[in-house]
């Protein structure tokens, strides 16, 4: 019986199933680098889910860290505060879109993030509805697994949702629904579900993580930003998957040049410390009362020492640029593979900087989903040493998630097994 063996009926007696695993067991891991408990090295393309885009255990990171822990570990902010969260929201205030006046909450989680960006819209405009997107995730708290657009499984076995939590349609131009279709269900929901002066706020993520890496036209942000205007709307962005360099901008709304009022951060922001945080227009983000928000772990002292190297390295390594430069690297290897014959049911390549997917379907005409065949490409993938993650609504998009410090040659190494995956897990089909 080899370790992971061992660990997988371990966990399988002693850990909720409802917790998704996968079957690498690690043991410790150094930059793109991943070895598991049987000493078989990976190259880490999903980086612990778009957190680790300084890389595991960046030099720079782990000094601030002990230097940190030499200090104290924990206080509590709201007994003891410390300087390190006020230079963070700093930071945040002052590198987040939009030239008004900013404030910044910390908490733990995205999820925690979202909730309480959803509350400081509440507060601010008295009104409680929410709209969000198909195919969005938002986390699995109570709100969070609400505002997901996608029932299975994140809202599936979970009882009645909260009230007045809406879905627009999520515009996708492969999949036949348009920017104009997209707003004209918003506006009719406008009109014939929920009156525009009770909702609160439309959050969106500017590429959808989970949802398959679909990227927000920004003429679509642009008309959500003029409909949260005429109406007293609050627009929120979650950045929490494609923010802090990830698609060659601090953050993916940049794009866009749409300037959210309140936007979430978590994953890359303390580059592998639990840490979040909700950055936004003073008036809203101070609207929520004097412990109202917050909590007791909310910007954890050795995070937040994290996330202020991760700004550090962000500008000194010039990871948007990196970032850029890797995703063009991606998306020109996929797209020469995808032309080549054999090659059909690589379907759409798309992506922002180092935010790259790639769809496995049926046939190029209907675009039908080909979930089967996205987890052999991914199986075979880490039987060759390269970690990838699915996503999409139908489990048929493939999502490269390198750390933007991912040294070029590896880049190349691991886009070398991408291929000769793809390449086994079709013929094998
Ligand atoms: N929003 C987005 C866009 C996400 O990708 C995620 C996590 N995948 C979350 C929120 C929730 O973050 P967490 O898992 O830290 O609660």
């Amino acid at each position: 019986m080899t370790n992971t063996e061992e660990l997988i009926t371990r966990r399988t007696n002693a850990v909720a199933q409802g917790v998704g695993t996968r079957g690498i067991y690690a043991a410790r891991a150094q930059n793109a680098e991943l070895w598991d408990v049987d000493g078989k090295r990976f190259i880490d393309f999903a980086a612990g889910i778009a957190v680790n885009n300084t890389g595991h255990r960046h030099p720079k990171l782990m000094a601030a860290v002990a230097q940190q822990s030499e200090q104290f570990t924990h206080t509590c902010f709201h007994v003891a505060p410390y300087e390190g969260y006020l230079k963070l929201a700093e930071r945040l205030n002052a590198s987040t879109p939009g030239s008004f006046d900013k404030k910044t909450m910390l908490v733990t989680t995205g999820a925690e993030a979202v909730e309480n960006a959803v509350k400081m819209a509440r507060a601010y405009t008295g009104r409680s509805g929410v709209i969000g997107f198909s195919g969005a995730f938002h986390g699995r708290t109570l709100l969070g697994m609400a505002l997901c657009g996608k029932v299975n499984p994140y809202k599936k076995a979970f009882g009645a949702m909260p009230p007045e939590v809406m879905h627009a349609p999520f515009p996708n131009a492969m999949h036949g629904v348009t920017v104009e279709q997209s707003i004209a269900v918003l506006e009719n929901m406008l009109r014939s579900s929920i009156d525009p002066e009770r909702v609160a706020a439309i959050i969106i993520e500017p590429v959808q993580g989970e949802g398959g890496f679909n990227i927000a036209p920004p003429e679509f942000l642009k008309k959500l930003r003029e409909i949260c205007d005429t109406h007293g709307i609050m627009l929120i962005a979650d950045e929490v998957q494609a923010g802090m360099a990830r698609t060659g901008k601090l953050f993916a709304f940049e794009h866009s040049g749409v300037v959210p009022d309140l936007m979430v951060m978590a994953k890359g922001l303390a580059g592998g410390f639990p840490l979040s945080a909700v950055t936004g227009r003073a008036e809203v983000v101070d609207a929520a009362p004097v412990g109202g928000i917050g909590g007791t772990y909310a910007g954890n002292p050795l995070s937040v020492a994290s996330a202020n190297a991760v700004f550090e390295v962000i500008e000194e390594e010039a990871l948007c640029e990196r970032a850029t430069q890797i995703g063009d690297m991606i998306q020109s290897r996929l797209k020469a593979l995808a032309e080549r014959q054999g090659m059909e049911p690589v379907g759409d390549v798309r992506g922002l900087g180092a935010m790259v997917a790639f769809e496995l379907v049926t046939d190029r005409e209907s675009n039908g989903p080909d979930a089967p065949l996205t987890g052999r490409v991914i199986a075979e993938a880490e039987e060759r040493g390269l970690i990838i993650l699915p996503c999409g609504t139908f489990g048929n998009v493939v999502r490269l998630l390198p750390p933007l410090t991912t040294p070029i040659e590896q880049v190349n190494e691991a886009l070398d097994i991408l291929e000769a995956s793809i390449e086994a897990a079709i013929s094998a089909g």
